[in-house]
């Protein structure tokens, strides 16, 4: 079956409803599709002792203020599917699920959205399909002869199922330094990172970097010299547990091994560590498969956009990805922007671009 409605938003994280938010706001007709069974986005998958970095007051999505998580100052990703769960049932968002879109395609003056329970034709398509659903593992020498596990960061969940064992985490980014807080404790751990580990400064939460990414945002729009933004910070949040574990020097880097062996790994000076299990903290990619058949897909998997719309299908908005999307996009607090920038244009109501 066919169904016709004005926009189609993919995806039913926050990103996804933020545009949700706007779009009803403006009185646009649209359906959000998500091919999750439950609300919450990714935050359903993340590891048990995930904690936001930054506090209620700056993970909010427009219109409704995250409530305070009792007993926490930074809340837990239960507490954000919650917030996700009340936010789109308050304002009675219209999302399908699971509905798992597989591919868009042009189809005269509409775009055809095929999903595994139907099909939708749309005058236009925002796309918030986030980045858990795309993992990204770099190829490493000897992948295939270690005989441990080896995971994902998005197959992570407690410390409990690595208990006693060697475990080498890599990555340098802040799942790779909160997973290995995480298992700090509990096994014998090593903490691998391509480049020596960068930790903002103690007291740098998700706020101060909303307003470094706002102050880079301004910038460019006024035409000053880019700022260089969060990145020119460091990588690592010392959210507190990550703070703890450093203090207590349990958190120290090596460098990059060249390859793994049958019982673990291998520098490139011959010095070997066992492992039981390698956990691969390595990144993801922007979950875009469904928009293979539009043939956009540019530099590092990116899609080429102004603003959130995409350059080559005027019709199309990517929203939520990372600050490709807009700046800080991929956070809470971040995504309400570029969502209503996003809901206006669509709506023809963009005071800065042409519809
Ligand atoms: P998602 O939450 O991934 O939602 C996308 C939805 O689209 C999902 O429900 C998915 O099932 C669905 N979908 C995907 N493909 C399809 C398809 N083909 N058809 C239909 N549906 C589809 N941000 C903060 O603000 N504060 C933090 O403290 C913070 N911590 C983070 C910690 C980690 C470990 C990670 C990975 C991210 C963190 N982020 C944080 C960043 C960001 O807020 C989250 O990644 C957030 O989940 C992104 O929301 P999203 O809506 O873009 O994507």
């Amino acid at each position: 079956m066919t169904h016709r409605t004005d926009v189609v938003v993919i995806g039913g994280g926050q990103a996804g409803l933020a545009a949700g938010y706007h779009l009803r706001r403006l009185g646009l007709d649209f359906v959000i599709l998500d091919a999750q069974p439950t609300p919450g986005g990714a935050w359903q998958h993340t590891w048990d002792s995930l904690h936001l970095f930054s506090p209620v007051a700056f993970s909010s999505l427009p219109g409704r203020p995250m409530p305070v998580q009792s007993g926490e100052t930074y809340p837990d990703a239960g507490h954000v599917v919650q917030y996700l769960t009340d936010y789109e049932r308050r304002y009675e968002l219209p999302i399908m699920r699971p509905v798992a879109v597989q591919a868009v395609h042009r189809d005269g003056a509409f775009l055809r959205v095929e999903g595994d329970t139907g099909t939708w034709r749309a005058r236009t398509v925002i796309s918030a399909t986030g980045t858990w659903w795309r993992p990204f593992l770099p190829t490493v020498p000897g992948q295939g002869t270690f005989r441990g596990r080896q995971l994902h960061t998005v197959e992570y969940r407690s410390p409990r199922d690595f208990a006693g064992q060697r475990v080498i985490v890599v990555g340098g980014g802040n799942s790779g330094a909160q997973i290995a807080a995480d298992l700090a404790h509990a096994t014998e751990l090593t903490w691998v990172t391509q480049r020596p580990p960068r930790f903002l400064a103690d007291d740098i939460d998700g706020r101060a970097l909303f307003d470094v990414a706002t102050a880079r945002r301004k910038a460019l729009e006024s035409g000053r010299a880019d700022t260089g933004g969060v990145a020119s910070l460091g990588d690592i949040v010392a959210v507190p547990p990550v703070r703890e574990a450093r203090d207590a020097g349990l958190l120290k880097a090596s460098p990059m091994f060249s390859r793994l062996t049958a019982d673990g790994v291998e520098w490139a000076d011959g010095t070997r560590a066992t492992a039981d299990a390698v956990i691969w903290c390595t990144g993801f990619r922007p979950a875009l498969s469904h928009l293979g058949p539009l043939q956009l897909r540019g530099r590092r998997g990116h899609i080429a956009t102004d603003g959130t719309r995409a350059v080559d299908e005027p019709r199309l908005h990517l929203l939520g990805y990372g600050d490709w999307t807009g700046p800080a996009s991929a956070t809470l607090i971040g995504v309400g922007r570029p969502a209503r920038e996003a809901a206006r244009e669509i709506a023809g109501t963009s005071p800065s671009r042409r519809t």
